[in-house]
């Protein structure tokens, strides 16, 4: 058994394990992906000290780092459960079971779909996720985003400056973003702005996507309306990854966060959290492996108090 198991190796789950293995603990570390999110990013400017890096640059130090230490990584394998027995025991998709004294959950979060007609069947052939990954693809073309929160907004100010022309589809009836994306965004001059637009469909010819149905939410007849568009990004959030946590004991709030206290400790003795899977308000890479570093400290002095009992 270990005495500390991370499942997850995105930059909460590697700070949280290479914080264990240096206290001299064994440490294991599972992904389904090591890198996480960070693996789809290009520019980062914001890892302080680091004035520009690139996802996977940044995800294989992450690796590198971790491999310094006698971690035993654990890669290509998704977490299915985790109980509290004696210990805590986490079960793997492929059958096998491991088992540890206590576990730091740092699971991530990814894009959250519409769920509408066509989004499906065009991902990859005009549905998006990541301005920064596919916007290239776009060059000269008009495209949709689909959200206008921050993510949306960003990607809009982003995109504006390699396509010809970016509407934007907001829900509610206003935008969500902060005020200065706002004004940005509204200052460029391809960037147009639709809200109450609940997106019903995206088109296609079969290939590749042609355009978007919408209900203006304002007309009291709802008339669908249609635009025509090459892509549809979709920025409407981030889902936390615990979907795999739905039959244990620990507690979520109601978006699914794994909910923690200032140390990174969750309603499971022994387990403790970090990263864009729980409740800590902000998703980034530098506070996920502050948090990562949390939660490992907290795990050790847990494992210290548990060794005298
Ligand atoms: P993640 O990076 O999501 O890692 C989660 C890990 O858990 C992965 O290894 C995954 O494979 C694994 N996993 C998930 N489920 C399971 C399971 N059931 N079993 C086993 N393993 C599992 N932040 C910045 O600070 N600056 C930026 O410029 C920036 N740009 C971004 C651009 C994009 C396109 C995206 C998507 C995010 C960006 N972020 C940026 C946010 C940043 O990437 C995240 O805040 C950060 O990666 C969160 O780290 P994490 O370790 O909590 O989770």
């Amino acid at each position: 058994p270990y005495d500390l198991l991370v499942v997850g190796g995105g930059p909460a789950g590697a700070a949280a394990a290479i914080y264990a293995a240096r206290k001299g603990i064994r440490t294991g570390l599972v992904a389904e992906r090591f890198g996480g999110q960070v693996m789809d990013t290009v520019g980062i400017e914001n890892f302080i000290s680091v004035p520009y890096t690139e996802g996977p640059k940044l995800a294989a130090s992450l690796e590198q780092h971790v491999k310094e230490y006698g971690v035993d990584i654990i890669t290509e394998q998704r977490a299915t459960g985790i109980q509290r027995r004696e210990q805590v025991e986490l079960q793997l998709q492929s059958g096998a079971s491991l088992t540890s004294r206590s576990v730091i959950l740092a699971t991530g979060a990814r894009w959250r779909e519409l769920g509408v007609p066509g989004e499906q069947e065009y991902r990859t052939r005009g549905v998006a996720y990541c301005p920064h990954c596919d916007g290239p693809f776009f060059k000269g073309k008009h495209v949709a985003v689909i959200g206008g929160g921050n993510s949306g907004i960003e990607a809009a100010i982003d995109l504006a400056g390699i396509v010809t022309k970016v509407t934007v589809l907001e829900f509610g009836d206003a935008l969500r973003a902060d005020e200065v994306l706002q004004r940005k965004a509204r200052s460029m001059p391809n960037i147009s702005i639709i809200t109450n637009a609940q997106t019903t469909e995206i088109t296609g010819d079969g290939k590749k996507v042609t355009g978007i149905r919408y209900i203006d939410r304002h007309l009291s007849r709802k008339a669908s309306q249609t635009l025509e568009v090459a892509g549809v990004f979709v920025q409407i959030g981030l889902v936390p990854n615990t979907e795999w946590l739905q039959e244990s004991d620990i507690a979520r709030n109601r978006q699914g966060e794994i909910e923690i206290d200032a140390n990174g400790a969750t309603s499971m003795a022994g387990v403790f959290a970090a990263g864009d899977v729980t409740t800590v308000p902000y998703k980034q890479i530098i506070i996920s492996m502050g948090a990562g570093a949390t939660a490992a400290l907290s795990a050790f002095d847990h494992l210290i108090r548990e060794s005298v009992e």
